[in-house]
């Protein structure tokens, strides 16, 4: 398997933020020559500290937008792994504008050029397309329920739901060859708690002993699943060719209520944070107009199982131990919150 794959080269765009970074470290381990091509906008050069200087690595700073910079790159490659978009609730609540450009026309671009040199392309979506549905868990042919356009936090799902249209439109028309994973609530080392995401975010409190603060009364459930099984799924999708042309969910370790994580995170970390409750008002103010909160994102995954067998490897707590550990290890204040 390792010899068939060596000299493979794999273009991650984003691949300098949390998830890509994970994804190229295992790519690199399985034999791929990895490039990275990220803007820095919401990632850091540090999360690549331990490939930068793999002889099989490449970094560009740059940006998707960028279309002379990605022909280069995308002509170069084999295999182009579209993880670079505007993530996080509270980052497309403050930058709604800039975050539809990118996750459209972003992903407009690399289509286009992957199409002209004809190379594969794995999409990274979302959960997030699903919208508003009833707690039960999500399957990938669902209808999807979304809130109205005055509300921002949508434009999120309609831009990731656009760039899957797009990749079944260029399956159909160009027989370009895609796989779509919709990402659950991944979570783990060098996620950033700065743009909203949950996890981080109480950890960081957590280890602070400072208040860790869920909003609303916390029922709202999520699937929580570890960085390392989540980039596992997503190479072996993009190493199957049965794989091609479908939609897979990528999630489900972990199904929490964001309460009982709170709880949870605190007994891990051995802290004295209290846990208080905070209104979605006040949590999102000055953005609280466009935020409207999903009660259950929980993913069926049996498409996925059935197609690589996946089964995550981390459980909840060993999840949380692991995120905690990491943010104990980090003495800097970039990362989403100050340490000291
Ligand atoms: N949340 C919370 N406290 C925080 C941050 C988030 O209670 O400090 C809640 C948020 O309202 C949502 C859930 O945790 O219900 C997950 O939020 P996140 O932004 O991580 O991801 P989402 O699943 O909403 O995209």
């Amino acid at each position: 398997m390792k010899n068939k794959l060596l000299q493979k080269r794999a273009l991650v765009t984003g691949g300098s933020g949390f998830i890509g970074s994970h994804l190229c470290e295992e790519l690199l381990a399985r034999g791929f020559k990895v490039t990275v091509v990220d803007n820095l906008a919401t990632s850091a050069k540090s999360n690549l500290s331990a490939i930068i200087k793999n002889k099989n690595f490449k970094f560009y700073k740059g940006s998707v937008l960028d279309v002379k910079l990605m022909r280069r790159l995308i002509r170069s490659c084999d295999i182009v792994y579209h993880m670079a978009a505007a993530v996080g609730v509270k980052y497309i609540l403050d930058n709604p504008l800039g975050s539809i450009l990118t996750n459209i026309k972003g992903t407009e671009i690399i289509f286009e050029l992957a199409d002209k040199y004809h190379k594969k392309v794995v999409l990274a979506s979302t959960s997030e397309v699903y919208g508003k549905h009833a707690c039960e868990p999500f399957k990938e042919e669902d209808d999807r329920i979304l809130g109205p356009v005055n509300k921002s936090r949508w434009s999120y799902a309609e831009a990731k739901a656009m760039d899957e249209f797009l990749a079944l439109a260029y399956l159909k028309e160009r027989k370009l060859p895609v796989v779509i994973v919709r990402f659950f609530n991944t979570v783990g080392p060098r996620q950033t708690g700065r743009y909203g995401m949950v996890l981080p975010g109480f950890i960081l409190k957590a280890i602070q002993n400072k208040p860790i603060t869920v909003y609303g009364d916390g029922a709202q459930m999520r699937s929580f699943t570890f960085v390392k099984d989540a980039v596992d799924a997503v190479v072996e999708l993009s190493l199957n060719a049965q794989a091609e042309g479908q939609v897979f969910n990528v999630g489900g370790a972990a199904n929490i209520s964001i309460k009982d994580l709170a709880y949870k995170v605190k007994e891990r970390a051995g802290s004295s944070s209290q846990i208080i409750f905070v209104p979605y008002a006040e949590a999102y103010k000055g953005n609280a107009e466009d935020f409207e909160d999903m009660v259950c994102r929980i993913p069926d995954v049996n498409k996925l199982q059935k197609m690589i067998g996946f089964k995550p490897e981390f459980s909840i707590d060993e999840i949380i131990d692991r995120t905690i550990d990491y943010f104990r290890k980090v003495k800097k204040c970039d990362l989403g919150g100050c340490l000291r």
